[in-house]
């Protein structure tokens, strides 16, 4: 059907039919069923947002309860950001960073990235998104090795469950299964370990995982062959996993024992996520490479960045021939002044303190829910980076049957009354469900939250039973 321009004005459901109509005539939409997609259209049309809150086109309101992509870490409808991106963009529309070129908001921002990272984390590649940052984390980290004379050093070691994205090395480095196989695309260089954020990293070889553990790959391929280990210092899209205490300090001291880089994934993490400005301060180690994106401009524009450490870096400004790597956006001026605007909210209005206090507010209702929803089990929260499973009997670890869906059905659930959060249920029993709201989010906002899913796990419960 289609509507006259009068209709569609005053006829919000007519404009919905209609761009429902044309998106599934002409997008194929990620992370989506396309089968299901191109006979039922999008499930929202978003209009416009403001605060912890967004719209769609027929003015129904949702919590936006993830951020959106766990990215819109000041909220929605910040008009600083865009006055700051329309002064920058009436100023130049573009100008590239190829060629030694500069402008002064990708300086600047890469300066202030410089004071805000940990240790000596101090220069900044730019790149337009996480996938481009891990891939080219992976390529400086093999090109630093080449530098110091060690061509064989090419492999990159990753973790089951860790989410790197989606360009062929960063899908690759994923340890999502249907994720790291689509398309069959390969990198041979890249190598998955099997164990899951286990103890076994500390050293101990009779642990039962050992023979999947990162120490046991670095034994098994050689570290002469090994450019890094990449790791999210919180796993954000395999599930919100937090690694044991100790974990990160031991794959730290790992890479240090066998010569090996360590790159901290911080797409999710970074820039206040977690209540800490940066996942790896949590467990006081520096990475030698971070890749960031995301919060960095909490979604206003498209922007991602490696930042390296003196040893790499000081490495790589010794190379005297044009260093073949760059994204046409690498530097964008736009992004870069958003950037700048958006830590300079995050850091105003303290939102990496909020951050941590409303994760403690997070987690007593995540108490709550698991004292009174037997289902409700394994809650975690670190900062507003949070999440919980459901099992069918948490006290003997029983699963639900893949055919109850779950975490999808609690999903669906606050879907119906307004709270929009994300399931993972990508392994046989996994029912994992994330909450992860803009980091401006009040402690009333918090309690919503928690009422919606206490409503959304007894209408579950009732439906289970
Ligand atoms: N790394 C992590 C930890 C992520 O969560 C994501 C995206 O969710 C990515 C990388 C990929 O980022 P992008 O989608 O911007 O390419």
């Amino acid at each position: 059907m289609t509507y006259s321009k009068e209709q569609l004005l005053t006829n919000t459901e007519g404009l919905t039919s209609e761009l429902s109509d044309l998106d599934k005539k002409h997008l194929i939409h990620p992370v989506a069923v396309p089968k299901h997609h191109a006979s039922k259209g999008p499930k929202i049309i978003f209009s416009k947002g403001d605060g912890i809150n967004v719209k769609d086109l027929n003015e129904h309101t949702y919590i936006d309860g993830v951020s959106m992509l766990w990215n819109v870490n000041v909220g929605h409808g910040k008009k600083e950001l865009a006055d700051v991106a329309h002064h920058q963009m009436s100023k130049m529309a573009y100008s590239s960073t190829f060629y030694g070129y500069g402008n002064e908001p990708a300086i600047r921002l890469a300066e202030k990235i410089s004071r805000l990272t940990p240790g000596d984390l101090n220069t900044v590649f730019f790149t337009s998104g996480g996938s481009e940052s891990n891939d080219t984390a992976f390529k400086l980290s093999r090109f630093y090795w080449q530098l110091k004379g060690f061509k064989d050093k090419r492999k990159i070691i990753s973790l089951r469950r860790g989410y790197h994205g989606v360009t062929v090395s960063a899908q690759r480095a994923t340890g999502i299964d249907a994720f790291r196989n689509f398309s069959g695309s390969t990198d041979p260089d890249i190598v998955n370990a099997k164990a899951h954020l286990t103890e076994c990293e500390l050293g101990d070889k009779t642990h039962p995982e050992y023979s999947g553990c990162i120490r046991s790959v670095i034994e098994e391929l050689g570290a002469d062959k090994i450019a890094a280990v990449i790791v999210e210092p919180i796993q954000g899209a395999g599930g919100v996993h937090v690694p044991p205490e100790g974990y990160l300090k031991a794959v730290r001291a790992l890479c240090d024992e066998f010569n090996i880089l360590l790159i901290a994934d911080e797409v999710i993490c970074g820039f206040g996520r977690t209540g800490e400005m940066f996942g790896v301060s949590h467990w006081d180690i520096t990475p030698d490479l971070m890749s960031i994106a995301k919060g960095i401009t909490s979604g206003y524009a498209q922007l991602g960045g490696v930042v390296m450490n003196d040893r790499v870096a000081d490495t790589i400004k010794e190379y005297n021939d044009i260093l073949p790597h760059g994204f046409t956006y690498s530097g964008h001026p736009t992004a870069c002044a958003v950037g700048l605007k958006n830590i300079e909210i995050v850091e105003r209005e303290g939102l990496v303190k909020n951050a941590y206090k409303m994760g403690k507010e997070l987690e007593k209702g995540f108490t709550y829910l698991e004292e009174k929803h037997e289902f409700f089990t394994n809650p975690r929260t670190v900062g507003l980076l949070a999440g919980f499973d459901l099992m069918k009997d948490p006290v003997v670890n029983i699963p639900f049957d893949s055919s109850v869906q779950a975490a999808v059905s609690v999903v669906e659930e606050c879907y119906q009354r307004g709270l929009l959060i994300r399931c993972f249920d990508f392994e046989p029993g996994m029912n994992i469900v994330a909450v992860a709201p803009p980091l401006i989010i009040q402690k009333q906002e918090i309690e919503t939250i928690i009422s919606i899913l206490d409503e959304a796990m007894t209408a579950f419960s009732q439906k289970v039973k």
